[in-house]
C-alpha cells in the first residue's frame, strides 16, 4: 500500500526540511513508515517499563530490545521492510512483557493510557501501515512547534544513546541506569504532554546519560580487545583474496579474523573500522592487512572498485550498486532488501561468516600495491600517557591550542569543511579527531610538536568518550572547564544520533570561555554542530562555522 513519508532526523534531509517522497539516504516511504511505527511501539514499551522500574522491577531483556529497536531506526542502518516488520511484531511481545512486569510489581495503570501503549501490532503488514499516519512525526504535539521540536530533539538523542548501549550490550556490558533513562524519556514522549521545562531537562540529561553509555562502551572495548596503542596502518593492498569490513562492530571483526586465519584471505578495514588496528587483540592477526578506502559516503565507488567481498557490520550502508550487490553482506542491525545477511550469534557460538569467506575466495582479490602509512590508535590512554609532556608543551607555548574535529560526515559533493578546518589549524596547534570526518584529512602530513604528533586519531564515533576524557584532563590541568558535564552534552549523533545527538554547548565559567552556543540536532551523520570550547579546547564542525570558530578560538 502507498504510505506518506516524513523524516528529518539527519543533516542530509531533503531541502533541509524533511524527506517526504524518498529519503536522500535511500530510505523508501514504506521503510520510513515502519520505522515510525517501531518508534511508536518502543514508546509504549517505555511507558510500561518506566512504571515497572518505579516499583523496582526490571528485566534487562526489555532494555536490550529498546536499544536495538531505536538503533535500527538511525540513519543508514535498516532499509529492509521485512526486518522492520519483524522488529515491530517483537516490540508488541516485549511491550506485553513490560506490562506484565509492571502489573506484577504492583503498578496501577491509569484509566487512560497513551495510544502507543495501547497499540497492538497485529494483522498483516498492510494493517500495520494503516496505523502509520498516527506515527508520523508531524502528528506529534499538534499546534505546538517548539514542544514538537524538543520532543524530536530528545528522540534523536535517545537513538544515539541506544546505539552506544547496543554496542556495549554486544560485548556483555549493560547498564540499568541507561535503560531506565531510555524508558523514562520514551514514556514522556508516549504521553506527549510535557512542557518545555521538563523536555529541556530530559534533553540535557540525555547528554549526561550518553556520556555514561559511551564510558560503558569504552570500558567494554578495552576489556575485550585491550587498550588501543598508536599503530601504523597501511593504506595499500596485498596480493590475494580479501574481505573489506565496514561499520563499527569490533566483535564481528574479531570473529571474522579468527575464521579467516590460515585461509589465505586478507581482511581490510573500511570507514569506521580503521581504529580496530590499534587494539592489541585485533592487530595481532597478521592477515589484518590494512585499511581500504575512506568514509561511508564513498562506499559505492570504493566497493565497486574492490575485487573483494564486503561486510557491513553496522551503519552506514548505502544502496548497494549493481557492481557489488552480489558480494556485499550485512550483519547485526544493518539491513538492505535482497542483500545476504549473516545471522546473529546463537547458543554461545560465533557468527558464521563462511558465506563471506567463500565469496572472497571466489573473487580475484587485490594485487600487491603499497600505499601510504597512517597511524591509528590514539585513545585517551595514549594521549594521557604523555600528559606531562603535553602540559609542559602548553605551558612553554609550544602548543597553543587543541582542536577536536569529530563527527560523521555528509555525502554532498564538494563538501570540504573538515578539510578546510584541518588546513586552517595553525602549526602550533594539535588536532584530535574521531569518526568519519577524519577521512577528509587523514592523510595530511601534519608533523609533530616536540615529538607530539599534531594529528591524533582517537577512533570511531563510538570512541567519543576518549575525547571527553582528554577534554576533562586538559580542563583539570588548566582549570578551564568544569570537570565532567561541561565538556560535551549530548552527542552522537553526531551520529547522527550517536555522535552528537543533542549537542549542547553552553557557556561555562571558571576560566572557560565560550566561543559559541550550538544546539545540534542529530549528529548522526553529519555531525555538524559539534562544538565546544574553552580557552584551550575547541570541539568543532559545521561548514558555516568553521572559519568563525577557528578565528574565535584563536582569539
Ligand atoms: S535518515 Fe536523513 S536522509 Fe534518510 S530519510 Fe531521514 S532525513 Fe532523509
Ligand atoms: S562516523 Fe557516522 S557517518 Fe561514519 S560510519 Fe559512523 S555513524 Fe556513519
Amino acid at each position: 500500500m502507498s504510505v506518506g513519508m516524513f523524516c528529518y532526523q539527519c543533516e542530509q534531509t531533503a531541502k533541509g526540511t524533511g524527506c517526504v517522497v524518498q529519503g536522500v539516504c535511500g530510505k523508501d516511504p514504506e521503510s520510513s513508515a515502519l520505522q515510525d511505527l517501531l518508534v511508536l511501539a518502543v514508546k509504549g514499551i517505555g511507558w510500561y517499563a518506566r512504571l515497572a522500574a518505579e516499583k523496582g522491577a526490571r528485566d534487562r531483556s526489555i532494555g536490550v530490545f529498546t536499544a536495538r529497536a531505536l538503533f535500527s531506526t538511525i540513519t543508514n542502518v535498516n532499509f529492509d521492510p521485512a526486518r522492520l516488520e519483524g522488529l515491530i511484531r517483537e516490540a508488541g511481545r516485549v511491550k506485553g512483557a513490560a506490562r506484565e512486569l509492571a502489573a506484577g510489581a504492583g503498578a496501577v495503570f491509569p484509566s487512560s493510557i497513551p495510544a502507543s501503549a495501547a497499540w497492538e501490532p497485529a494483522g498483516t503488514r498492510a494493517d500495520l501501515l494503516s496505523r502509520a499516519p498516527g506515527a508520523d512525526l508531524r502528528a506529534d504535539r499538534p499546534g505546538a512547534d517548539d514542544l514538537r521540536s524538543l520532543e524530536h530533539l530528545l528522540l534523536f538523542g535517545l537513538k544515539g544513546v541506544a546505539a552506544y548501549a547496543d554496542h556495549a550490550h554486544i560485548l556483555g556490558s549493560d547498564s540499568d541506569a541507561v535503560f531506565d533513562y531510555l524508558h523514562r524519556a520514551l514514556a514522556v514522549l508516549a504521553e506527549g504532554r510535557s512542557g518545555a521545562g521538563e523536555l529541556t531537562t530530559l534533553v540535557l540529561e540525555c547528554g549526561k546519560v550518553n556520556i555514561d553509555a559511551m564510558e560503558l562502551l569504552s570500558q567494554a572495548h578495552r576489556a575485550r580487545f585491550g587498550v588501543p596503542v598508536p599503530t601504523p596502518v597501511s593504506l595499500g593492498t596485498r596480493e590475494g583474496p580479501a574481505i573489506i569490513v565496514s561499520g563499527h562492530d569490533l566483535l564481528d571483526l574479531e570473529e571474522l579474523l579468527e575464521q579467516t586465519e590460515g585461509t589465505g584471505v586478507n581482511v581490510y578495514t573500511h570507514g569506521e573500522m580503521l581504529p580496530a588496528h590499534g587494539y592489541p587483540r585485533l592487530k595481532g592477526h597478521p592477515h589484518l592487512a590494512g585499511h581500504y578506502g575512506t568514509a561511508w559516503q564513498n562506499q559505492q565507488r570504493e566497493f565497486a572498485a574492490a575485487p573483494a567481498a564486503v561486510l557491513m557490520t553496522t551503519n552506514c550502508i548505502q544502496r548497494p550498486a549493481a557492481a557489488y550487490a552480489d558480494r556485499i553482506f550485512t550483519t547485526g542491525l544493518v539491513a538492505w532488501p535482497g542483500v545476504a545477511h549473516v545471522p546473529d550469534r546463537a547458543g554461545g557460538r560465533q557468527k558464521d561468516f563462511s558465506a563471506v569467506i567463500a565469496k572472497a575466495k571466489s573473487l580475484p582479490g587485490f594485487h600487491d600495491a603499497p600505499g601510504k602509512t597512517i597511524t591509528a590508535g590514539f585513545g585517551h590512554e595514549a594521549v594521557l600517557g604523555v600528559a606531562e609532556k603535553v602540559i609542559a608543551a602548553v605551558k612553554s607555548g609550544a602548543i597553543r591550542r587543541f582542536f577536536l574535529i569529530g563527527g560523521c560526515d555528509g555525502a554532498k559533493p564538494g563538501r570540504n569543511y573538515y578539510t578546510r578546518f584541518a588546513e586552517l589549524v595553525p602549526k602550533d596547534c594539535v588536532i584530535l579527531t574521531l569518526a568519519c570526518g577524519k577521512f577528509r584529512f587523514h592523510t595530511l602530513d601534519a608533523g609533530d610538536i616536540g615529538g607530539i604528533p599534531r594529528l591524533l586519531d582517537m577512533g570511531q564515533c563510538n570512541d567519543a568518550y576518549s575525547a571527553v576524557r582528554v577534554a576533562q584532563a586538559l580542563a583539570g590541568a588548566f582549570g578551564c572547564l568544569p570537570a565532567r558535564e561541561g565538556v560535551l552534552s549530548g552527542d552522537r549523533d553526531v551520529d547522527r544520533h550517536r555522535q552528537l545527538s543533542g549537542l549542547l554547548v553552553r557557556e561555562r565559567g571558571g576560566g572557560g570561555k565560550l566561543c559559541r552556543e550550538v544546539l545540534g540536532g542529530c549528529g548522526d551523520h553529519q555531525g555538524d554542530g559539534v562544538a565546544v570550547v574553552s580557552s584551550r579546547l575547541v570541539f568543532v564542525a559545521s561548514s558555516d562555522l568553521v572559519q568563525c570558530i577557528v578565528s574565535d578560538a584563536l582569539g
